[in-house]
């Protein structure tokens, strides 16, 4: 097949350099032979890897279409302003920026926008679901601003709505965060939005895991009540692996500086043409679809693996993802993923809520079905997923070689035959 541009060309690849050549196609086959059940990864389309492996990447375009810093951008422009309007009628955004390189990136730009060095944030705690960003001492965040946190009630796992609020009043954040890594049910938006305009606060919510569930109308918009939304797009949204923010107009000028010239140099084009093509790919019936199996599918494999005494916290989920709290069956978050991983399912350790583990060992663990559901598996191979989970964690060794394992992997085999990742063209 030849292609209409200087883009994609494995077979001079291979030519030139093929031991990477062989990573590329050695990780399509660990894609094809495995189920992919991390909640942050997702399968993007052919459509947006050609994006992506396009002369585009070439192109020095720093500054805003229309308005940039070098010569000979008009092309590159219009993969921009492109993505730009896509994701502002995606969302229904006043304002998009599409340059930030990843998540938190678009994070930084936040803190760039709207707070100094020093100033209060209120957000998520990473131990009860937050994310690295929020104000850990490990990240920026942490270390040039002032973070408080909120966690999850004791009861119902869920946000501690009271305790926001506490907080908030008692320490009169610049900015109030909601969104996180790991966290299954749905965000009061309205109670944050109230909450904020109480004490003069921005708002401020980080989509990043659920902004695909968002662009398939699945679960409500945080876009009507948040000053700013953040996320990534190579989460369920499946598009290239990049960031980006939608906001209030009032809000514009000031993040589009923050992001440019403030936190970064020249943008990917290349990036930003694929994440053109994946928010055309969201505004579809298919992704709508897609959106909704990726929930009823999370659902059932947290009731099925609920059943088998691996208890869903919060007791289930609304969106994309399920923790898991191991300590019924008498297994570590570690142990589970290396168990799962020798018989060919990829997931993650996490800790649960006042997880009296350490981080790097964890009680629990993190399941998402965004791939598998890219992949066209449904609610019948939820429960043969959560079989197969339950085995490898309860009687695995984590020996790729031992019995128990190849058991569990030709089961996984099978639902991998059944429903191809990448599928081989016909
Ligand atoms: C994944 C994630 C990020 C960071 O995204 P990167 O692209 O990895 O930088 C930020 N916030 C939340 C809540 C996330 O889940």
């Amino acid at each position: 097949m030849s292609t209409p541009f200087y883009g994609s060309d494995y077979e001079a690849l291979e030519q030139f350099d093929p031991e990477i050549a062989g990573i590329l196609v050695d990780e399509v086959d660990r894609i094809r032979s495995g189920l992919q059940l991390i909640a942050s990864e997702n399968l993007s389309s052919p459509a947006v890897i050609t994006a992506l492996g396009s002369t585009l990447t070439n192109k020095y375009a720093e500054g805003y279409p229309g308005r940039r810093y070098y010569g000979g951008c008009s092309v590159v422009d219009r993969a921009e302003s492109l993505a730009i309007e896509r994701a502002k009628e995606l969302f229904g955004a006043d304002h998009a920026n599409v340059q930030p390189h990843s998540g938190a990136s678009a994070n930084q730009a936040v803190y760039g926008a709207f707070m100094q060095p020093g100033d209060t944030i209120l957000g998520m705690a990473l131990p009860m679901g937050g994310h690295l960003t929020h104000g850990t001492k490990v990240s920026f965040s942490g270390k040039w601003f002032n973070a408080v946190h909120y966690g999850v009630d004791k009861q119902t796992e869920d946000i501690d709505y009271a305790e926001v609020e506490r907080l908030a009043k008692e320490h009169k954040p610049k900015v109030i965060l909601a969104g996180g890594s790991a966290i299954p049910r749905l965000i009061d938006f309205e109670f944050f939005r109230k909450l904020a305009d109480e004490i003069g606060a921005i708002f401020w919510v980080d989509a990043a895991h659920f902004i695909g569930l968002v662009a398939g109308k699945a679960i409500p918009s945080p876009v009507p009540y948040a000053d700013v939304v953040t996320f990534t797009t190579h989460k369920v949204l499946r598009g290239p692996r990049s960031g980006a923010l939608v906001c209030k107009e009032e809000h514009a000028a000031k993040l589009d500086k923050a992001v440019f010239p403030m936190m970064q140099g020249g943008p990917q084009m290349h990036t930003i043409a694929a994440k053109a093509v994946n928010f055309k790919e969201c505004a579809s019936p298919e992704y709508a679809q897609y959106a909704k199996d990726v929930i009823a599918n999370a659902q059932q494999l947290a009731t099925s693996l609920g059943e088998k005494g691996i208890r869903p916290t919060t007791g289930g989920t609304d969106t994309h993802l399920s923790l898991h709290d191991l300590q019924g069956v008498g297994v570590t978050g570690a142990g589970a993923e290396a168990r799962a991983d020798a018989a060919g399912i990829v997931l993650n350790k996490n800790a649960i809520p006042f997880d009296p583990q350490k981080p790097n060992v964890a009680s629990g663990i993190r399941v998402g079905t965004p791939s598998v559901t890219t992949q066209g598996m449904g609610v019948e191979q939820m429960k043969t997923i959560a079989e197969l989970i339950h085995t490898a964690v309860t009687q695995g060794d984590g020996d790729p070689d031992s019995a128990i394992s190849k058991q569990v992997r030709a089961g996984v085999d099978e639902l991998c035959k059944q429903f191809p990742a990448y599928p081989r063209p016909a």
